[in-house]
């Protein structure tokens, strides 16, 4: 069953709840069973512990979740707001080992659900850890727990199996469920703009329809010229979100590189690019 189908988080617990007593507990691998995210919130806050942050609340926030990894770990996202047309997508911690842009998707939907008014006339939808296997191992990786980087697991037209260690594509393209979890989020969402956070290489990187004329890339150049990371258009990479979404799919999408992997950068990186993040809506392609 896809994303689509699936009615919100709370009703599924509830169906739940009432379905024990029936002795008729739904039979779909992805039912959430009572207790199960507050399990992988507690592990979550003991993760945050240690790498010292301090003001994430996660337990707050409406999360959902229809997937698991193969380490029986949800794949987790929020939504505020309602638009069909201006609809951003952000995704962080699919390399789990880049810790702040962890931080800075968790603390966004913080942010956001204090402040309604930020989203009246748009849709945020926030994933803020799609390889939560690779950020919970110790050490971190960056790969899930099959190894597989799932930035090069993507269904692309030119996918190929690499097997190179840090960025093997898997046995097959579409393989990992951390990488059927965004695109589910793509299909139920529709998204006009899909941000992915990573680190450290310190840089803006655009892939999409918008030429250099667009009014995207060029408020992506002020921005960059402002935050002092500089704007490239890399080369795009078989089975890479953004030769997937910005290429093929014709999905403005935006990587964003903070300049390292310091877990206590975090806060610091969040105020520096808040702004950003709520103003990518707000303009024309
Ligand atoms: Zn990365």
């Amino acid at each position: 069953m896809t994303d689509d189908t699936f009615p919100f988080r709370s009703v599924i617990f509830l169906l739940c709840l009432i379905s024990i007593p029936l002795l008729a507990v739904p039979s779909q691998a992805t039912q959430e069973k009572p207790g199960e995210f507050e399990k992988f919130a507690s592990e979550l806050e003991g993760h945050f512990e240690r790498l010292g942050w301090k003001d994430l609340d996660i337990e707050k926030i409406d999360w959902e979740y229809y997937r698991k990894t193969r380490g029986n770990r949800p794949l987790v996202f929020a939504s505020f707001g309602k638009s069909s047309e201006k609809v951003a997508l952000f995704l962080a911690g699919v390399h789990g080992d880049e810790s702040p842009a962890v931080f800075i998707l968790f603390r966004l939907a913080q942010f956001l659900k204090k402040n309604p008014e930020l989203y009246s006339n748009k849709m945020i939808v926030i994933a803020p850890l799609v390889n939560p296997d690779g950020f919970l191992s110790r050490p971190q990786t960056r790969t899930n727990s099959a190894g597989v980087d799932i930035n090069r697991n993507f269904p692309t037209k030119n996918w190929r199996q690499s097997v190179k260690d840090r960025y093997y594509s898997g046995p097959h393209a579409n393989s990992e469920s951390e990488t059927k979890f965004q695109i589910a989020l793509m299909n139920r969402f529709k998204p006009s703009r899909i941000v992915s956070i990573h680190s450290p290489l310190g840089c803006y990187d655009y892939d999409g329809p918008s030429s250099d004329l667009g009014s995207l890339v060029m408020w992506l150049k002020k921005v960059s010229r402002e935050n002092g990371l500089p704007f490239r258009r890399y080369q795009v990479f078989p089975g890479s979100l953004g030769n997937y979404a910005g290429v093929e799919r014709g999905i403005d999408t935006l990587t964003l590189e903070l300049p390292s992997s310091e877990p206590l950068k975090a806060p610091e990186y969040f105020d520096q690019f808040k702004r950003m993040f709520l103003d990518i809506l707000d303009l024309n392609p």
